[in-house]
């Protein structure tokens, strides 16, 4: 069976063979558990493990003790929101903003954390899809234990201005963490620069594997940022994340890591200038490009095609091409994206919004087959 083009790099991408070498032994040979203090075995999987870990804080340009492995971003984030409820309870420092816009593993813990009594605001975003750091310091408060915002956005691409933001919290009590699941590995030039507390990422956007990540935990920052973890069991990572490591996974997102730190530019070239040509070749139809242009990644765009429903859309180039109208994580339930509706889009746009987004070894989007499929579903319409 020939499979369709995969243009849903946003969702998940494939592993970087080189990734998958530099993992292999780890399945076979180099099988120890890091914590076996009593053996090579042991010595050379922890071994491993460090060195990933260094990959991993060298593409942050922070310290290795400063990494926690996961299993992946969700995780991450779990981790830190959960994590600092204790020290919010008992500092009275109940107060977290976030965007509307962030990832549904931020948005679901925060719900659980509203429910524990704490007071929790979405900041609007523009139409763009971005918040405004005015709107950050403009419901900033004495007790905000902390500001939660993504550094891109999956649905839409955009980035969020989290420097700005990161430049108005300097000099507060209140935590900061940036989810850049969707920017480790893309936005390298930016990232070693934010000052925050916590940055959760994961491997599988990257071309590493599925099931591993790392939350960023600043050390020595004189703020409370003492978190809870949210498994017993194990001193593993600090005791923060008890559980036998996964070697071959964490070696795998440390050669992600390293391989994206060489190759980001490169990378983020070639993706801009597919995106230049599809959107000029697409200027034949009426489209709407959701989030503010120049503000958006280079490897993703999501559209709104007026008049074509997005899952009639999908299903009809389904055997040509696999793209999504959403997060993976949300497409299940076929609601309205929150992204979209906090950007304020019309139900006609949000119906009939795809997003597209690719990466290593795409050099062009078959931009014929949309059109056509496009002008048979408004036709049908009519
Ligand atoms: N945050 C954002 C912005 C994401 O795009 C994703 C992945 N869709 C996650 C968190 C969750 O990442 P993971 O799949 O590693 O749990």
């Amino acid at each position: 069976m020939r499979l369709p083009l995969y243009l849903d790099y946003n969702s998940t991408t494939p592993v970087d063979p080189r990734v998958f070498e530099a993992m292999r032994p780890y399945f076979l040979e180099e099988f120890g558990n890091p914590e076996s203090r009593t053996h090579l075995y042991g010595e050379r999987a922890k071994h491993a493990v460090e060195k990933a870990r260094s990959q991993v804080a060298d593409a942050l340009g922070v310290e290795a003790g400063e990494i926690v492995f996961t299993s992946g971003a969700t995780e991450a984030n779990n981790l830190v929101l959960l994590g600092l409820a204790r020290a919010g309870e008992e500092t009275g420092r109940r107060h977290i903003l976030a965007t509307a816009v962030e990832h549904r593993s931020v948005l679901e813990p925060l719900a659980n954390l509203r429910e524990r009594g704490f007071e929790v605001e979405l900041l609007p975003v523009t139409a763009g899809g971005y918040v405004e750091p005015d709107a950050v310091r403009d419901q900033l408060r004495e007790d905000t234990l902390l500001v939660s915002v993504m550094h891109a956005n999956n649905e839409t691409g955009v980035l969020q201005p989290v420097l700005e933001v990161a430049e108005l919290l300097a000099g507060t009590r209140t935590l900061y963490h940036v989810d850049a699941a969707q920017t480790f590995g893309k936005e390298m030039d930016t990232l070693p620069g934010l000052t925050c507390d916590f940055l959760s990422l994961s491997g599988h956007k990257i071309y590493g594997p599925k099931g591993i990540g790392a939350l960023f935990i600043r050390r020595g920052t004189g703020r409370p940022s003492r978190l809870v973890p949210l498994l017993h069991g194990g001193a593993q990572e600090r005791g923060l994340r008890p559980g036998t490591l996964p070697v071959p996974l964490v070696v795998g997102l440390g050669m992600a890591a390293a391989l994206a730190m060489h190759e980001f530019r490169e990378r983020r070239e070639v993706a801009a200038r597919v995106k230049e040509r599809f959107l000029r070749e697409l200027a034949g139809i009426e489209y709407r490009v959701n989030g503010a242009l120049e503000r958006t990644q280079a490897h993703v765009v999501n559209v709104s095609l007026p008049g074509v429903d997005s899952e009639a859309f999908m299903l009809a180039a389904r055997a040509e091409l696999a793209i999504s109208n959403g997060a993976a994580c949300t497409t299940a339930s076929h609601s309205p994206s929150h992204v979209l509706r906090a950007m304020g889009l019309t139900e006609d746009l949000m119906a009939s919004a795809v997003r597209i987004s690719w990466g290593l070894g795409v050099t062009e989007i078959p931009v014929e087959g949309i059109l056509s499929r496009v002008q048979s579903l408004r036709c049908d319409r009519i």
